[in-house]
């Protein structure tokens, strides 16, 4: 699939995402928050759904924990717009309570087909209801900083999932944001061992670390400066 081709079909599971009522969250949102990022990205975050200033914005990860994402993402060398970010579910929960079993399961099917299109090679997981997904039966507290393979029923049919804490719980404890920049600083290791499983990088001692940058096939280089941080909307 081409990149044009990813960002049309994005788009379309976006119009989908912005009338739905598959659950009682459509009743009580503001504006859905289907995601955002570049389509031809190898990297995808998944967090658990969307809270007071996402629902406001219909973007994800725009409140005091996206600001803390973005600080995490920039020790990479990355920026937000390079990558893909999503939820589990689309629409708030009323008051951030955690989303029930049924609306996860009425929204699922609009992860999978984001993350079909998007075939990445590493799925970063935000906190415990997202990693639920891509390793069942981890626990946060063990696998943070650590990744596996994909359940590929998420839809990432050859992807490693790397766990992360959520960045809510890093803004409430500094050990669990000490912790979480440590795990971030794993993220490139990971993603070469996602591409040496996936076969796009020709077997071979050490890898060039500049390598881990180049998080989108062709986008990165040819972005010109300054227009980096305008986000693509879907
Ligand atoms: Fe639809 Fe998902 Fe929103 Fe429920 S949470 S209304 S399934 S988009
Ligand atoms: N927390 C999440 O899990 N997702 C968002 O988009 C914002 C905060």
């Amino acid at each position: 699939m081409t990149p044009d081709e990813r960002r049309v079909e994005l788009e379309a599971i976006a119009a989908e995402v912005r009338v739905c009522q598959r659950c009682r969250l459509g009743a009580t949102r503001t504006n859905a928050v289907p995601g955002e990022g570049e389509p031809d990205t190898e990297v995808v975050l998944v967090g658990e759904g969307p809270g007071f200033n996402e629902d406001r914005l219909g973007r994800p990860f725009v409140g005091r924990a996206g600001d803390l994402l973005v600080k995490f993402l920039a020790t990479l060398g990355w920026r937000r717009s390079e990558v893909f970010i999503t939820n589990v579910v689309k629409c708030r929960p009323p008051d951030n309570r955690d989303p029930e079993p049924d609306e996860v399961a009425a929204c699922l099917p609009y992860l999978h087909r984001q993350l079909e299109i998007l075939d990445p090679a590493l799925v970063v997981t935000l906190g415990r209801h997202s990693m639920a997904r891509f390793m069942p039966g981890a626990r946060v507290s063990q696998a943070h900083g650590t990744f596996a393979p994909a359940d590929p029923e998420t839809g990432a049919r050859a992807a490693l999932t790397f766990a992360l804490y959520h960045p809510a719980a890093a803004l409430r404890s500094s050990e669990v944001e000490r912790q979480s920049y440590a795990d971030v600083a794993r993220i490139p290791a990971a993603l070469l061992e996602a591409r040496r499983r996936r076969g796009e990088v020709a077997a071979g001692p050490s890898p060039d670390p500049i390598a881990t940058r180049s998080i989108t096939a062709q986008a990165v280089a040819a972005e010109p400066q300054g227009a980096a941080d305008e986000p693509t909307f879907f």
